[in-house]
């Protein structure tokens, strides 16, 4: 079905997207706000990564943002969660949740590169704390089980959760470990068939909503690194407690949870691959979730720098427009030179990942970067927008509290100048 759907995308959608993509080339950029000329927001013609199949993808995800999404943003934000399920199942039948999973398990069987066309998107909806769980669903919970689980396993936990029936989370970071995942405590001990689960986890995306997690615990007493796995753990278990919903400065639409496990019982075949081989496998996932947090920025960090040119070319202070002053109009344009430079390096990571090359210090470096712009980026934007960038009501404003995540979540700046430095050799050793 999601096969078909992707053929029959790739013969409709890429002429007419071709179309769009050289309609689009004439038009003024003040007219990016339409949904056509925003997805051809990137370059035509020849592109790095992206073919028109990618353009037909992305317009395809557009519409659905439109008329499904945006029009319900501000409610959601407002109160402080979003139907997961409901947005989840209308993506999944669009095939929006497995672009890169095997098209047995409903996924489209695509590249990573889609998925990151896909990502940045996300971008485009009107919050970060949607397209962030949607994320968290399509690409930062289910690469592992992807790629390491059983048949039976991925029939159980990842068909339904690419075809948008239930809703995942991922469990790594814990009230005491964050940045250093390697010293989590939750642990799962093997008793017959079952794994017998105690501890707890912090700041987990729909944690609230979720209907399984993907979980890492300690099942030995190895070396850290060696001692942990990654199992399917369906939340509506016994033992299973939502403690509480965090309240957060941003992304308040997207729910976060913190969970504690007091005896929950798991059969041993939820376990994803190998024991003892769950640092890893959540190590790798971890990649593919940095490459998708940068290109998911890429379309807000745009849309900040356009409401603001929108914005200041209408406001007046000392009789003229605020963006005639240099300091406004050469800031706007370092700050649009500076998002090119963030997307091509991600745009290489990328080209070189889907090739099969190690590409750790490029995502973290792209990771750091995204993560610093965004501050940089919203904080000098909100600036021009004067006190009504300190409203509730404009886009830079939530935009400058979301976008704040980023230095944060997924590995902080810091971690990744450490991963940095490792692959430079200049990190001392320990
Ligand atoms: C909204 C939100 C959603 C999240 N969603 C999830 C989720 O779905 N699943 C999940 O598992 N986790 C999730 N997280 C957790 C997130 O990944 C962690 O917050 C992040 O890894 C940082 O861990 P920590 O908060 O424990 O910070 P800590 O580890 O306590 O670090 C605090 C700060 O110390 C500094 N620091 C840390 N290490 C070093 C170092 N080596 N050198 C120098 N400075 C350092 C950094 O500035 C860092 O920000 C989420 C977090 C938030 C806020």
């Amino acid at each position: 079905m999601a096969l078909r759907w992707a053929s029959a995308l790739r013969r409709k959608e890429a002429a007419k997207s071709l179309l769009l993509l050289r309609g689009a080339q004439g038009s003024s950029p003040r007219s990016r706000s339409s949904s056509a000329a925003a997805v051809a927001g990137s370059p035509s013609g020849d592109h790095l990564i992206y073919t028109q199949e990618h353009f037909a993808l992305r317009e395809s995800l557009r519409k659905i943002i439109d008329k499904e999404i945006n029009p319900f943003v501000d409610k959601w934000e407002e109160e402080g969660q979003f139907p997961a399920h409901q947005v989840f199942k209308t993506l999944g039948k669009a095939g929006f949740l497995g672009v890169n999973k095997p098209t047995e398990y409903g996924g489209l069987g695509l590249d990573f590169s889609y998925s990151i066309a896909v990502a940045e998107e996300l971008g485009n909806i009107r919050c970060g704390g949607v397209p962030m769980a949607i994320g968290v669903q399509a690409d930062m919970a289910t690469p592992a089980l992807a790629r390491f689980g059983s048949e039976e396993l991925k029939r159980e936990f990842l068909a339904p959760s690419i075809a948008g029936d239930v809703v995942a989370c991922l469990g790594v970071s814990e009230p005491g470990a964050g940045s250093d995942v390697a010293s989590i405590k939750t642990k799962a001990v093997r008793k017959g068939d079952d794994y017998i689960i105690n501890g707890g986890k912090m700041w987990i995306t729909s944690g609230c909503q979720a209907d399984w997690m993907c979980l890492l615990a300690n099942t030995s007493d190895g070396p850290p690194h060696r001692n942990k796995s990654l199992l399917c753990l369906p939340m509506k278990l016994p033992g299973v407690h939502i403690a509480k919903k965090i309240d957060k400065m941003g992304m308040r639409s997207s729910d976060t949870a913190q969970i504690f496990f007091e005896d929950v019982r798991v059969p041993r075949k939820y376990l994803i691959g190998e024991e003892g081989m769950g640092f890893t496998y959540q190590m790798l996932q971890f990649q593919e979730e940095r490459m998708w947090g940068v290109a998911n920025i890429l379309m807000p960090l745009e849309n900040a720098i356009q409401e603001t040119v929108d914005y200041t070319r209408q406001r007046k202070a000392f009789n003229q427009p605020i963006l005639h002053n240099q300091t406004v109009h050469f800031r706007l344009a370092e700050l649009a030179t500076e998002v090119e430079l963030l997307r091509s390096l991600l745009y290489r990571a990328i080209a070189l990942y889907i090739c099969g090359n190690d590409v750790t210090k490029f995502a973290s470096m792209a990771k750091l970067k995204a993560g610093r712009l965004a501050r940089e980026l919203t904080d000098s934007c909100l600036q021009f927008w004067g006190g009504m960038g300190f409203t509730n009501e404009v886009l830079v404003s939530r935009l400058y509290r979301d976008s704040r995540l980023l230095s944060i979540g997924a590995g902080a700046d810091e971690v990744m100048l450490s991963i940095i430095c490792k692959y430079m050799d200049i990190l001392p050793k320990k």
